[in-house]
């Protein structure tokens, strides 16, 4: 049998050439996103096992209520099938709730409800850190057009209104997350969907649950903090936490 061909390695997945043309498999690897200290600081056991699933969990959901994603199917614990798509070279990151440099730059409260979605993009260049760019510099330097810049923000929206509201069914607030969008081509036409990954690596998530009893026990208004153990726990709310990824000890000889 023929060794499967590798067409990319970054920090969080490995990609192989498809069954077919215009596929591809993504490997989800446990080492830590490097670049991402924001994300999570270390590798994490199992984090590529439940980031396959959340993943999934995610994109299927999107596909289902029609909106494109690049997602065909899991194929086993670390791998799905997707479509291949041309990345369009930008992080578009939604943000509902002030944090992290939105807060920094222009000293907005940390966990201030912002009056309306704000879309940013950032251009996907790591040696220079993934600077912000303006919609004028993506259109004069050919990243995208303006079709697709309105085509990226209604998808975007699509995607922010249904991880919300699947969120927010667990007791989790969506602060802000980025997706990376590609193009792919259906005969003469070329559409937008969803690439890369939806996972916590790229979702700010805070914790609901138990606010309101906290609060009224403390005196102080209790603020939302982060999510602890954030994969196990997303992947158990959601129900899709696979039944031999736990934290228990390893199994031990018994003499
Ligand atoms: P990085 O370290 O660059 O973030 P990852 O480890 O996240 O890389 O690997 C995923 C890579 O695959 C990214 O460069 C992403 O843009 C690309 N990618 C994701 N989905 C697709 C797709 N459907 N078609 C082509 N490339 C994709
Ligand atoms: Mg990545």
């Amino acid at each position: 049998m023929a060794r499967r061909k590798k067409v990319y390695e970054g920090k969080a997945k490995i990609l192989y050439e498809g069954p077919e043309p215009g596929t591809l498999i993504q490997y989800f690897k446990d080492e830590a996103a490097a670049g991402q200290p924001e994300v999570q600081p270390s590798a994490v056991e199992g984090r590529g096992v439940l980031n396959n699933r959340l993943s999934e969990f995610f994109m299927a959901g999107l596909n289902s209520i029609g909106v494109p994603t690049h997602f065909i199917r899991r194929l086993n614990m670390r791998e799905q099938l997707v479509r291949m798509a041309e990345i369009i070279p930008l992080q578009v990151v939604v943000r509902n709730f002030a944090a992290g440099e939105l807060s920094t730059r222009l000293g907005i409260p940390e966990g201030m409800p912002l009056p309306r979605p704000i879309v940013e993009y950032y251009y996907k260049d790591e040696r220079l850190n993934d600077p912000m760019v303006s919609e004028e510099h993506i259109v004069a330097f050919g990243w995208a057009n303006q079709q697709d810049l309105d085509d990226m923000i209604a998808l975007a929206l699509r995607v922010n209104d249904f991880l919300s509201g699947v969120m927010m069914g667990v007791g989790i607030r969506l602060a802000d997350f980025r997706i990376e969008v590609g193009r792919i081509w259906e005969g003469d036409f070329m559409r937008l969907i969803v690439a890369d990954e939806i996972s916590p690596d790229n979702c700010r998530l805070w914790d609901m649950r138990g606010l309101a009893e906290r609060e009224g026990t403390a005196g102080a208004p209790v603020e939302p903090g982060p999510l602890a153990d954030v994969y196990t726990e997303l992947a158990r709310r959601l129900g899709v936490l696979p039944s031999n990824v736990t934290h228990a000890p390893k199994p031990t000889l018994i003499n």
